[in-house]
């Protein structure tokens, strides 16, 4: 329950002047806490389901399908469209009130997630053990992920065209796969002086596949391996050489969990930025009569820069709206259109962990549960490499969150020279139209276990759907 202010004696300006963000659960009705709950249990059931980009769209098409909207590539009609690129990008579209010429309100978020994926000709045996190589995508810390379960999933295409998926690692039936950590007693010359970046390097992210030999063959400089390509025949028809054409990405073998005793947090895999990615989903699904045409965009490639055909480097924006309009008979220029449209990137931002408080200005950094966080720029030495929103937009959208009733934070990512980071803000920027961050503070970012708050992932939710609906 919330404290009683009877004995706090405020004057009615120091409420006016000063600036406070507020815990969203400690002013939320007991209704709203059930939503919380429920929209949590949601979301984590949803991060279990897809643990891959591929996966994620999967379920968003499942999910759109099955809600009212039509493939933007097919038939239907009606006004809510859905569209699969490449089975790695997904968006969403619902028409608006007003014309397509006075502009699009956009939410951007992204689908990847930092992992190990698997080399082209990954597997080797070494001192009894069958090894699978990786190279890691995206920012991680390499110690993180020795000494832990791990998943397998993916997709390996044959030359006739033949696709084969693969999710090894999450039945409890299942093995496992894992990268063996140096044991304390030796490491004191070979890891313990080294630096935390070195401790383990990317060539030593081995995942330990196998240890049985192979009963049909005398040959013991390699029977383990034939053993583990014998077993993938069996189980998926392929062969050493279909690795080629493989996309198998090595993710942790854990479900999300509720943290704490009060069980108001989240921890799993992939919060960055399934997150926002699904809580703009569901703004998307559940927007009712928009004034503007709505785009939710949920593309690949984020932790990598954004490039490529999938990432929001490309002009994949344009194409989806072509569809669009195509689908809804108008003639307007997509650039004309994108120009005097409105978006939100929903990327996450790093909230205050109480074991690293330092890398924070603390009255510019967000708080777990104190609602999405509004970062008007990324970037880093002197906001190098990032969108910057304009006052203008940011004073409309500040009247717009206020006026539908949502808690939010401003914050930075860290301390000014810190590090830094960027998100997606800046490829829209490009197109003219107005952009800010805006989404769900995390603790453990760029982890295998991200924290994130349930009430601020049902308070972004809440704040998508209000400016879809502006
Ligand atoms: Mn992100
Ligand atoms: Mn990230």
């Amino acid at each position: 329950m919330s404290k009683p202010d009877t004995n706090e004696k405020k004057s009615p300006l120091r409420e006016q002047l000063t600036h406070k963000t507020a815990n969203v659960w400690s002013k939320a009705t007991a209704a709203e806490r059930k939503q919380i709950m429920e929209f949590g249990k949601e979301y984590s059931a949803f991060l279990d389901a897809a643990k891959t980009e591929r996966e994620a769209v999967k379920e968003i098409v499942e999910v759109a399908s099955r809600t009212g909207f039509s493939d933007l590539t097919g038939e239907g009609t009606g006004g809510r469209y859905f569209h699969n690129y490449k089975g790695k990008v997904a968006s969403l579209f619902v028409n608006g009130s007003a014309p397509i010429s006075a502009g699009l309100h956009i939410i951007v978020a992204h689908i990847d997630a930092p992992r190990l994926d698997l080399k082209q000709n990954p597997l080797y045996e070494d001192s009894g053990l069958a090894m699978l190589k990786t190279h890691y995508y995206g920012g991680i810390k390499k110690y993180q992920w020795v000494s832990r379960p791990l998943a397998m999933h993916g997709v390996v295409v044959l030359p006739d065209g033949k696709s084969i998926e693969i999710c090894l690692g999450e039945d409890p039936a299942d093995p496992v796969f894992t990268i063996a950590d140096l044991l304390p007693h030796l490491w004191g010359k070979t890891q313990a002086t080294k630096k935390a970046p070195e401790i383990i390097t990317g060539e030593q992210l081995n995942l330990v596949t196998g240890s049985l030999p192979w009963d049909e063959d005398e040959d013991d400089t390699d029977s383990i391996k034939m053993h583990v390509l014998q077993l993938l025949h069996e189980k998926y028809g392929i062969a050493e050489s279909d690795f080629i054409s493989a996309e198998i990405e090595i993710v942790p073998a854990c479900k999300a969990r509720d943290v704490g005793l009060d069980r108001g947090l989240i921890g799993a895999y992939g919060h960055d930025d399934r997150v926002c990615s699904w809580s703009a989903l569901q703004a998307a699904l559940q927007v009712e009569n928009p004034v503007k045409t709505t785009c939710v965009l949920l593309m690949d490639k984020e932790e990598i820069g954004s490039e490529t055909d999938t990432g929001s480097a490309s002009r994949y924006i344009e194409t989806a709206l072509r569809l669009y309009l195509a689908k809804e008979g108008l003639n307007d220029n997509p650039l004309d259109v994108l120009a005097v449209s409105n978006c939100l990137s929903a990327d996450v931002n790093a909230a205050i962990n109480p074991n690293w408080k330092s890398v924070h200005d603390k009255q510019n950094a967000c708080l777990l549960g104190h609602g999405p966080v509004l970062t008007k720029f990324t970037g880093s030495r002197g906001k190098g490499g990032s969108n910057d929103a304009h006052a203008e937009f940011l004073g409309w959208l500040r009247g717009m969150l206020q006026a539908a009733g949502i808690r939010y934070q401003t914050a930075e990512l860290g301390k000014v020279d810190e590090g830094g980071g960027g998100t997606v803000a800046l490829f829209f920027a490009r197109y003219g139209m107005n952009v800010v961050d805006l989404g769900v503070g995390l603790i453990g970012m760029h982890s295998p276990f991200e924290v994130a708050a349930k009430s601020d992932i049902w308070m972004a939710w809440r704040a998508y759907k209000a400016f879809l609906e502006a």
